[in-house]
């Protein structure tokens, strides 16, 4: 598989993880005068001149927050980033756009669209668990915001940032792979299967299961190729090459409006949209269509106008 960026991916931070265990040095990082700031308000990031809002300590002023309520991001370009949640009822003024995930990230380049996306989750998973799942008492951050533990000392429950990890899977028999669409879509809109994995599931079981759910379809053997962060609000998506055993077809479950088998002549004639170019799901088509020779797929969308308007990557559920 190609290594071309895949949405929310890529080295766009250095985490620096180390860094987390040790409470002066977060102290130290925090107390820096070229530490930047991340703010998210009602899990609404901020942009600004069309990139990530990386505000001063001066620019938040009173809205900046103890630094116990802060998370600590990483080192990008020498300086630390925090992300902040600002508690404001109403949008905060000063320069700068807050908004959904969604519409900033179109703005912004893909490096900045995975630092938005990474501290809206972090962000939003402390707004959901201010209080233990155990026993209900509020909960402090430790490891500069990346565990959340209990205050009651009876308790002591540590919580850590939740991942839903979602299969996505290309499936393909003789020279034809196995495509769906959503109710919700357009007639013409295609794209890979997909599903969250369950407790006490490998990915490789929790495959064959949505597969079978969603089309009945029974798959010999699967592969994984690639993943993709899908943090709406915390998915990863995993991606996975899978053979079936034949081509029947039967909706079992209804989350799908239709699923049908396509040739490499189907899909390259532009008859169908697929998902956009910097998705996991279009990567797998992609890698599953140029493994034979011939015109790439992403020769056949510059010339023959593929992908006919942008689209959003299929939804895990
Ligand atoms: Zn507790």
């Amino acid at each position: 598989m190609r290594d071309t960026a895949v949405f929310f991916s890529g080295a766009y931070i250095e985490r620096n993880t180390l860094l987390r265990h040790d409470p002066a040095a977060v102290a130290a990082a925090w107390a820096a005068p070229d530490t930047r700031f991340l703010p998210v308000w009602q899990a609404q990031p901020l942009i600004r001149d069309g990139a990530a809002a990386r505000l001063t300590r001066a620019e938040l002023g009173a809205r900046l927050p103890e630094q116990a309520a802060a998370i600590y991001l990483g080192v990008e370009s020498g300086r630390h980033l925090f992300a902040v949640a600002l508690e404001d009822r109403d949008a905060p003024p000063g320069p700068g756009e807050f908004g959904g995930l969604r519409d900033l990230v179109s703005r912004v380049s893909a490096a900045d669209a995975g630092l938005l996306a990474y501290a809206r989750a972090m962000v939003t998973w402390h707004r959901h668990h201010r209080h233990c799942g155990v026993c209900g008492a509020p909960t402090r951050a430790e490891d500069a915001g990346f565990v959340l533990v209990c205050s009651s000392t009876n308790c002591g429950h540590r919580s850590f940032p939740r991942l839903d990890p979602a299969i996505i899977v290309l499936v393909h028999h003789d020279q034809h792979c196995l495509l769906g669409r959503q109710p919700t879509w357009p007639s013409d809109r295609f794209s890979t299967l997909a599903g969250f994995a369950e407790p006490g599931e490998a990915l490789e079981d929790a495959v064959r299961r949505e597969v079978r759910e969603e089309t009945d379809v029974a798959i010999t053997h699967c592969r994984y190729r690639a993943s993709q962060p899908w943090p709406f609000p915390a998915s990863l998506m995993i991606g996975f090459h899978a053979m079936a055993t034949h081509r029947e077809i039967r909706l079992n479950d209804g989350e799908l409006a239709e699923a049908r088998w396509f040739t490499r002549e189907e899909l390259g004639s532009g008859t169908i949209v697929l998902p956009p170019r910097a998705s996991v799901a279009y990567r797998l088509i992609e890698d599953w269509f140029d493994s034979v020779p011939g015109p790439g797929l992403a020769t056949l969308h510059r010339d023959g106008e593929f992908l006919r308007r942008p689209e959003q990557p299929p939804d895990a559920r």
